[in-house]
């Protein structure tokens, strides 16, 4: 196993989890972008958002109300951002999807 977000659903590298249910993991970011910044990933290895397969939609969909819901108890209620970067043009560097959770300070748009 190669990839650093399995290795941090296995327990070999530590994070400060938020929350992990059988599905899902949530981690604070280890170089936060916002008073706020954590990741949401399925413990299922899917490389990028391109490899999202039909049997996906509902893990999918958890991840965003798992999002939604740790950034109301973090204290987001002004507002927040979720994004999740797919491949070489979208930035992505970790190649296990996951949604970035930001909040706690005004955030521009578009964004660089
Ligand atoms: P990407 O650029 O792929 O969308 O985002 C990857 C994110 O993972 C970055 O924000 C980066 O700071 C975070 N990250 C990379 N390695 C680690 C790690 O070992 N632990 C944690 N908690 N976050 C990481
Ligand atoms: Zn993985």
């Amino acid at each position: 196993m190669d990839c650093l977000f399995c290795k941090i659903v296995a327990g070999d590298i530590p994070a400060r989890k938020l929350y992990e249910d059988d599905q899902v993991v949530a981690f604070h970011d280890i170089g936060p972008q916002a008073p706020v910044h954590f990741l949401v990933i399925p413990k299922k290895h899917i490389a990028t958002l391109h490899d999202l397969g039909e049997e996906d939609k509902a893990l999918a969909g958890h991840m965003l109300f798992t999002a939604q819901r740790l950034a109301k108890e973090q204290g987001c209620e002004q507002g927040f951002r979720a994004v999740m970067n797919c491949n070489e043009d979208g930035g992505q560097t970790v190649y296990h999807i996951h949604m970035h959770v930001l909040g706690k300070r005004q955030l521009a748009w578009p964004p660089g």
